[in-house]
């Protein structure tokens, strides 16, 4: 499936009725969003929706969750960008992760944190009358696009919502990402986010 030829589609369509829809996106941090929301909000109006109960530890999500604030301040777009924070549900996380402590990232503990973070924003999406939901993470050369699009498609059909299907790496995505976190002066994380992945970030740096 090529996920940016859809994209691609939709938006024509889009342009092509002249309409303009209300997209929930939930992002993961600041630099992962810039691309995004660069892209997107030439054809959406945007609510950011900040939903991590993943991040450990906390110092590092106000970090992250101000950084984010900080970059929509900046960001001049076509159509208006604004931000909703989600609740820190630190043990949401750990349950939903519980045994899957020592899988690899990118493995099945990753899919569940996938889960958890579109099921939230996905629910806000419906409750809040949105016309499509997504997510950024499809833009990290770690994430596995086809599982983001398989988990953020069951969680649509579930709410009743439409989920915008994506793989924001195309299109040199990332690379884009990386220049605007420069151009912003964003803090960029050297962890995905959990515990675990700033376990094994530690262990990696140790071995050097
Ligand atoms: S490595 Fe990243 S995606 Fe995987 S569980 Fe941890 S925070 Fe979630």
């Amino acid at each position: 499936m090529n996920y940016q030829k859809e994209l691609d589609k939709l938006i024509s369509g889009l342009e092509k009725e002249g309409q303009v829809p209300k997209l929930l996106l939930h992002s993961c941090c600041a630099p992962c969003s810039s691309y995004v929301l660069e892209y997107l909000s030439n054809y959406f109006e945007i609510t950011v929706f900040y939903y991590n109960p993943n991040i450990f530890p906390e110092s590092e999500y106000t970090k992250r969750i101000l950084e984010q604030q900080t970059l929509i301040g900046e960001m001049k777009t076509k159509h208006p960008v604004t931000f909703i924070a989600g609740n820190y549900d630190k043990d949401r996380f750990y349950e939903v992760t519980k045994g899957l402590e020592h899988v690899k990232e990118g493995g099945e503990r990753c899919f569940k944190c996938y889960a958890l973070r579109l099921e939230e924003a996905a629910k806000m999406a419906k409750e809040c009358g949105y016309d499509y939901y997504t997510t950024t993470l499809s833009i990290s050369p770690l994430k596995n696009a086809d599982k983001l699009n398989e988990i953020g498609m069951r969680i649509a059909e579930k709410y009743g919502i439409k989920y915008l299907r994506s793989d924001f790496k195309k299109r040199n995505g990332y690379k884009r990402s990386i220049e605007l976190s420069k151009k912003f002066g964003l803090y960029r994380q050297d962890y995905c986010g959990c515990v675990y992945s700033k376990q094994a970030r530690e262990l990696q740096d140790s071995r050097k």
